[in-house]
């Protein structure tokens, strides 16, 4: 029993200390699926599972591989003011200026994404079945980040405002209440992108710009919410546990008004438009004569050690506190 409780309590920890936590990680796959074209949708509705529970390995790996943190954010006020035109866009350009070190210390996620989208054009183009669901789960999760502004600044868990926390707020505790009651996530249809960097750093700048909402609009609700009441012993996943109260999490979400929905709107538009265009830059594969997913050993050896490295609750690289 006393085993049982550790486990849970560690479950707690890890499950409020991701990026978009995983309830709206695994939301944003699912719902981007629906917006694919017929040729795609079929496939994609057939592995809907695995595109939703995989969208979270990307945050596994960070407690596996150290190199795997960078990749899913970029403090971009590292290089001075919006719009940052210091720092150049292109990757080769970006390491001569600052090199290959300060790039990764600050975060990597709008060229990390355009590698991912290459993978993904070339594993449609071989037809290779279990790279096309591994890397369609994976890009989603990188997408998804770059929407969040807390993923944008380096002020990334309120840690230099006194508002530790916070990142965990915005992406966990609040899709979480209120995502499945009160947004709406029909959304049309996924769209070729014709320049996918200047997508990525679009919706990366404007994540940027918003975090200094994020961050002050938090600051000045808390000035009129006295502890005990932005606090509160409340139901999370079946277990209950101290977090930001639902009453407070309303009265911020409305102060936004509308961010966190918005964000994770676009995020899913994001996602299905990526798996659109990898799909149309490879040729558009007829997926109906795809295999049925055969994952290689090596692959499920790397599924397995993801779940044992974040079962371990040892993240590498920098992390965002759980919460209050
Ligand atoms: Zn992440």
């Amino acid at each position: 029993m006393k085993k049982f409780l550790i486990l849970v309590v560690l479950l707690v920890i890890c499950q409020t200390s991701f990026c978009w936590g995983f309830y709206a990680h695994q939301k944003i796959n699912y719902y981007a699926v629906f917006l694919l074209p017929p040729q795609m949708l079929l496939f994609y509705k057939q592995n809907i599972q695995f595109i939703s529970e995989h969208a979270i390995d990307p945050d596994k790996r960070r407690y596996a591989v150290a190199e795997e943190g960078p990749r899913h954010y970029i403090d971009i006020d590292k290089y001075g003011k919006y719009p940052y035109d210091s720092l150049p866009r292109r990757w080769d350009s970006a390491v001569v200026k600052f090199g290959e070190d300060t790039l990764n210390a600050h975060g990597i996620v709008p060229w990390w994404l355009q590698v991912m989208k290459a993978s993904l054009t070339k594993a449609f183009k071989e037809k290779n079945t279990a790279r096309i669901l591994k890397l369609s789960a994976e890009i989603g999760h990188y997408l998804a980040d770059a929407h969040v502004p807390l993923h944008a600044s380096s002020n990334h868990d309120g840690q230099h405002t006194g508002q530790k926390g916070i990142h965990g707020f915005w992406e966990s505790r609040i899709p979480e209440l209120l995502a499945e009651k009160e947004w709406s996530f029909f959304i049309g249809k996924a769209e070729y992108i014709k320049n996918t960097p200047d997508f990525i750093w679009k919706r990366v700048l404007e994540s940027a710009a918003a975090a200094d909402t994020v961050l002050k609009f938090e600051k000045a609700l808390s000035l009129k919410f006295s502890p005990d009441l932005r606090f509160a012993f409340e139901d999370r996943n079946g277990v209950v546990q101290r977090q930001y109260s639902s009453a407070y999490a309303k009265a911020y979400n409305d102060g936004l008004n509308g961010m966190i929905e918005r964000r994770m709107r676009q995020s899913i538009f994001a996602v299905a438009s990526f798996w659109y265009t990898a799909w149309v830059d490879a040729g558009q594969p007829d997926l109906s004569t795809l295999s049925n997913k055969t994952f290689t050993e090596e692959e499920l050896g790397e599924f397995e050690a993801l779940n044992k490295a974040w079962r371990s609750n040892e993240m590498k690289g920098r992390k965002e506190t759980p919460g209050p």
